[in-house]
């Protein structure tokens, strides 16, 4: 695997509108992108405008009328209030985006080993609801497409975001072909987590030291039981100490680890990557964090 082979794909052509002052860091997106350019990881000829996921590869994971309800906003203030944003249509673009751009990471990363969206990690989506920033669930249409088209045949989320992902456990978490891990902030939203293969709640200031051990003991016990060929990584960054929603108190290091420990366990098989959450402030933190993981990234492949 040649790391200048590798595709990456950005959401942050499609500018959202956003009331001042509003808690959603829109603007990391476009700093990260600009940093991974300006810091030499990534070259401006491996990034790509996310493509628009089109309705057949929303229907695997969602139901019509929420994406119809979604797009012409039809649903009520009661059915959008969860989501936390405000609708536009730029809104709409950017979330078809991120679906349509991670199933081209996916797509990527089985002919070349490894891609990754500058976005995404939308794990709060559920069949007919948005909540909690996330509109229309990434990871599930990707996963139910490529088992669909039986491109893979066993897919492990690891999802290492801090707030337990109860939208991929809602859609996927009864399947056979799917083993979703998620290791995250136990005192986090969400307050009613839905239940994954494997779900490891950590107390809130919970320390590096810790949080690499319960990782390490999470991915040796996956390996014995679920022979995985693809994985999703789910790398959100709100587990850092200086994260304003995030309990626990991950560092810069700690969180390269973390990220180092995934690659490995890999072990070559592909691995389609979303940047999930990361709300420091200010949010400067975040952005470095993430590229710490593009960091450690180059570095491994
Ligand atoms: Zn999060």
């Amino acid at each position: 695997m040649n790391w200048e082979n590798f595709q990456f794909f950005y959401t942050d052509h499609i500018e959202v509108p956003l009331p001042d002052g509003h808690r959603f860091p829109m603007e990391k997106y476009r700093l990260l992108h600009q940093a991974l350019v300006t810091e030499n990881i990534i070259d401006p000829s491996q990034l790509h405008p996310a493509p628009f996921a089109i309705d057949d590869d929303l229907l695997r994971a969602h139901k019509d009328w929420y994406i119809q309800g979604l797009k012409n906003n039809t649903l009520t203030e009661k059915q959008f209030r969860p989501i936390g944003l405000t609708w536009s249509n730029e809104l709409i673009q950017r979330s078809l985006a991120a679906v349509g751009g991670f199933i081209e990471v996916t797509e990527s990363a089985l002919s070349r080993g490894y891609s990754a969206l500058l976005a995404g990690g939308t794990h709060h989506a559920h069949a007919d609801q948005g909540e909690g920033y996330c509109l229309l669930n990434d990871f599930a249409c990707a996963a139910l497409r490529l088992l669909e088209l039986e491109k893979v045949k066993k897919i492990l989320i690891i999802d290492l975001d801090v707030h337990q992902g109860n939208g991929n456990s809602s859609i996927l978490g009864n399947r056979s072909d799917v083993f979703i891990l998620s290791l995250h902030g136990e005192k986090n939203y969400p307050f009613r987590k839905v239940p994954s293969h494997l779900d490891v709640s950590l107390m809130p200031g919970s320390t590096d030291e810790v949080y690499l051990q319960a990782l390490r003991q999470a991915l040796d016990q996956i390996e014995p039981v679920f022979n995985f060929d693809m994985i999703f990584y789910q790398a959100g960054v709100d587990n850092l100490k200086e994260d304003s929603l995030g309990t626990l108190d991950l560092s810069f290091e700690g969180l390269m680890k973390r990220d180092q420990m995934v690659f490995e366990f890999a072990k070559g098989k592909p691995l389609a990557m979303a940047i999930g959450g990361g709300y420091a402030k200010p949010i400067e933190l975040t952005v470095r964090a993430h590229v710490n993981t593009f960091k450690v990234a180059k570095n491994y492949f």
